[in-house]
């Protein structure tokens, strides 16, 4: 059983966040709190982000005369478990509903993955790729003052999401350390080593969907030195996810980025296409491989399929063609209500995204727990904790897909609100 479309039971208000992407964030809880026969006050309150706030601000562009008016978001959308937890967005797509679906997925990752915090998200609605570097920074110091009242190490903490990174995650640490008066690296996970980042958390969201794919292969039977993966962008976790698999024997035999994607049946040589993006920026040109369509890297014959880019990537246009085994969800919410059933149908075995990417917000949290105890782990114990956290994480989602012949996705969701919804209950209404 999938999570069904229950749109017509439940009159959503029109709201302010109303978008496609928020719709499907509504409708995969709203099937899921069906299902375990959520009460219906609690749904209520876990529809809606709790906070949510928008600025638009300046930004001076290196020309100086020239000022441009961008469009910040910061979502919290549940403040019951703890602070709350979410990235950074800087993408041209950003808007309140997008920020909000990110935000409530980041509620069901940190309940699933048992970590103390609610969701949050933030962004701001440019192409980071039309700014300069001092542009960036400019634009990012005056975002995290224009939230700087939201945010804290006990209240909200920012990370690094699409289009944003360390350096980013340094200059809002700057920036916030600056207003507060002293060096407050816990105001952010995801920043570089020498400010208090954690050891291996750059790669953590690829190194914990490659811990969840090994066990997944050992579970529907992939021979992992014989398998084959293909892999849908390659920013951050597509391509650590890439260099993970290579290491354990799997053939990657397809890649993507916004230009194109590349196939070749003998496999794909990472490191020559590592050279080629740095001399060119885009995969367009790389010669030792066929150049095909977004659409055509999606239905190549595969064992893992692992869409690590945008979301809306597999929908009931494409889920029926989609020839992998298993479909390992790097990004978040790439995969539709309609694909998800048409999926299960088809007996495609799915790593869902608020498991799939985990890894990152767990290593985020092992980052946040050394900068306030003022310790560092070594890089073994951080990725020996991920690989605890994240194989205990699969194997109670696992049995409870089981046990509910639920598909993994409403699984994971089931144990996500589920503990939500007791801390919900154990704390009561104030007042
Ligand atoms: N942006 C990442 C995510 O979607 C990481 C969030 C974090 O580390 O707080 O999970």
């Amino acid at each position: 059983m999938t999570t069904e479309n229950v749109q017509d039971e439940l009159t959503i208000p029109e709201a302010e966040w109303n978008s496609s992407m928020f719709n499907l964030a509504q409708q995969q809880f709203l099937g899921a709190s069906k299902l375990m026969g959520l009460d219906e006050n609690i749904r209520n309150r876990l529809l809606f982000p709790q906070r949510a706030q928008i600025a638009s601000f300046p930004c001076r562009k290196d020309k100086y005369s020239e000022v441009e008016t961008v469009f910040g978001y910061r979502v919290q959308h549940v403040l019951t478990m703890g602070p709350t937890k979410g990235g950074i967005r800087y993408h041209e797509d950003v808007n309140l509903g997008e920020v909000s679906a990110l935000a409530m997925w980041m509620t069901w990752k940190c309940a699933l993955m048992h970590l103390p915090f609610g969701g949050a998200k933030g962004g701001v609605r440019i192409n980071p790729a039309e700014f300069s570097r001092s542009e960036l920074q400019r634009l990012t110091r005056r975002y995290t003052m224009e939230f700087v009242n939201m945010i804290g190490p006990d209240k909200d903490i920012p990370a690094p999401d699409m289009g944003t990174n360390a350096q980013v995650m340094a200059w809002i640490m700057d920036t916030y350390s600056q207003q507060v008066g002293y060096t407050a690296p816990e105001i952010v996970t995801g920043k570089p080593i020498v400010l208090g980042g954690c050891k291996g958390r750059e790669e953590a969201t690829g190194r914990g969907l490659v811990y969840l794919i090994q066990e997944a292969a050992l579970h529907i039977g992939i021979d992992l030195k014989n398998a084959t993966a293909v892999i849908q962008g390659f920013g951050n976790v597509g391509r650590n996810a890439a260099t993970f698999l290579e290491q354990l024997g799997v053939k990657i035999i397809g890649i993507s980025d916004v230009s194109c994607g590349l196939y070749s049946e003998k496999g794909l040589a990472l490191s020559a296409i590592d050279d080629h993006l740095q001399k060119n920026g885009t995969l367009v040109g790389y010669k030792d491989a066929s150049q095909i369509s977004n659409n055509e890297l999606l239905e190549l014959e595969c064992d893992i399929l692992a869409p690590c880019a945008l979301q809306n990537q597999i929908t009931d246009q494409n889920a029926p063609y989609l020839k992998c085994k298993m479909l390992a969800e790097g990004a978040n919410g790439p995969t539709s209500l309609e694909a998800d059933k048409i999926l299960w149908d088809r007996g495609v075995f799915v790593l869902p995204d608020i498991l799939g990417n985990a890894g990152g917000v767990t290593v985020s949290y092992f980052e946040w727990v050394q900068n306030t105890q003022e310790f560092a782990w070594t890089l073994e114990v951080v990725n020996e904790r991920l690989h605890h956290i994240m194989v205990e994480a699969f194997q109670r989602t696992l049995m409870r897909s089981q046990r509910d012949n639920v598909d993994m996705r409403t699984a994971a969701l089931l144990e996500g609100i589920a503990r939500v919804a007791e801390a919900k209950l154990l704390r009561g209404v104030f007042p």
